[in-house]
């Protein structure tokens, strides 16, 4: 355990040995309904809130916060208590609700080259105390807002199910202890099929989003190369299997790069894809984010209205992300924790 948010009521009680059950009741009310750190739990004893806070410091140690969109969008970096890697979580404000974003490994192994997390290595996976007190520290954040957490995507550092079991302890606390209900969690995933299968066989409905990027295997093997492991067709067949099973949306992410995933083709190529779910898969089109390692260019803004337009065109539903926090290195896979990123001159380049 290294976070108190790791800990079952089991592990409470244990800690507080000889307290009554109410004792727990408030401890678990403190961490999971009022977001607030044992010194701050003020209807336990003093010796008690000690005890907590001793054995269990904060696992991740606020080391900025960065702040953009007028104050709707802000970036957390933390050093994790180990060691301090560095991970990150963003806070996004919308008019009625707030959205977490949450990292779900210190760094990424999956080197798609166009994110800056895959573009600096993997450093260990986190517990789900640590993904779960993300979403904690951020929501006391939003509450100076008066804003709840409505929303949690595993979009930010790391690839959530190379970590699934981490991440599933984590889905089970936000749905039964923090409330958010699992349809309103989101995993994103670049594509790992045995995660996407297991993810099936758990018992609550989460949101999956993967990253497609590409239609075609040649291109996909370059843009995310996992995929040489878990090509398209297998992993379409597994996504429709997702769906079948959780009856949940599923999304296909396309970072929209120019002159590589762009073009009429591609669009009648992600359009065939989507059809094999059914009912068919949503599209998020991402306007590509700069990263300081990648040479492509993003698709204009007028392209990617084009691109959304030959889609629905094709009857497929489709949205454009809206960026944020761009300025602020928080934007889809501009998350890279402040470390410099090595630029491979092995890194390949899409043909376009
Ligand atoms: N590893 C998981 C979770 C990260 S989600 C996954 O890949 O799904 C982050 C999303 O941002 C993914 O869809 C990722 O492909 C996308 N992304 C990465 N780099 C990007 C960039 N430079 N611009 C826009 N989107 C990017």
């Amino acid at each position: 355990m290294v976070s108190l948010y790791d800990a079952s009521r089991e592990d409470i009680t244990t800690l507080l040995e000889g307290q009554p059950a109410f004792r727990i009741k408030q401890v678990w009310e403190g961490l999971y309904q009022q977001f607030v750190e044992p010194a701050q739990m003020l209807t336990l004893p003093v010796a008690l809130r000690n005890k907590l806070n001793e054995q269990f410091p904060p696992a991740l140690n606020l080391t900025s916060t960065s702040v953009s969109d007028k104050g709707d969008t802000t970036k957390f970096l933390w050093s994790l208590a180990d060691g301090g890697h560095p991970i990150e979580t963003v806070l996004m404000h919308y008019k009625e609700r707030a959205t977490v974003c949450v990292s779900t490994q210190a760094g990424c192994a999956m080197a798609c080259g166009f994110c800056a997390t895959g573009q600096a290595g993997f450093t260990r996976h986190l517990t789900s105390g640590e993904i779960v007190e993300q979403v904690v520290r951020a929501a006391r954040e939003s509450a100076k807002k008066e804003q709840r957490v409505a929303n949690v995507v595993f979009m930010g550092m790391g690839e959530p199910l190379a970590n699934e079991e981490a991440v599933w302890g984590a889905v089970e606390r936000m749905h039964h202890d923090i409330g958010i209900s699992a349809r309103h969690l989101t995993i994103s995933t670049v594509g790992i099929i045995p995660g996407i299968r297991a993810l099936a066989q758990r018992p609550l409905p989460v949101n999956l989003a993967v990253s497609l990027h590409a239609a075609r295997d040649p291109l996909r093997d370059r843009l995310v190369p996992i995929n040489k492991r878990y090509p398209i067709a297998d992993l379409v067949q597994e996504c429709a299997d997702y769906l079948r099973v959780k009856n949940r949306r599923v999304s296909f992410e396309w970072a929209m790069i120019e002159g590589v995933n762009d073009q009429p083709q591609d669009a009648k190529e992600l359009a065939r894809l989507c059809k094999r779910l059914r009912p068919s898969a949503h599209v998020n089109l991402i306007p590509l984010n700069p990263t300081p390692g990648w040479p492509t260019k993003g698709t204009s803004a007028q392209g990617v209205r084009d691109f959304a337009e030959q889609l629905e065109d094709l009857g497929i539903n489709v949205t454009i992300r809206r960026n944020r926090g761009t300025d602020i290195d928080a934007a889809c896979g501009q998350l890279a924790a402040g470390q410099p990123i090595k630029l491979s001159s092995k890194r390949e380049i899409p043909a376009t």
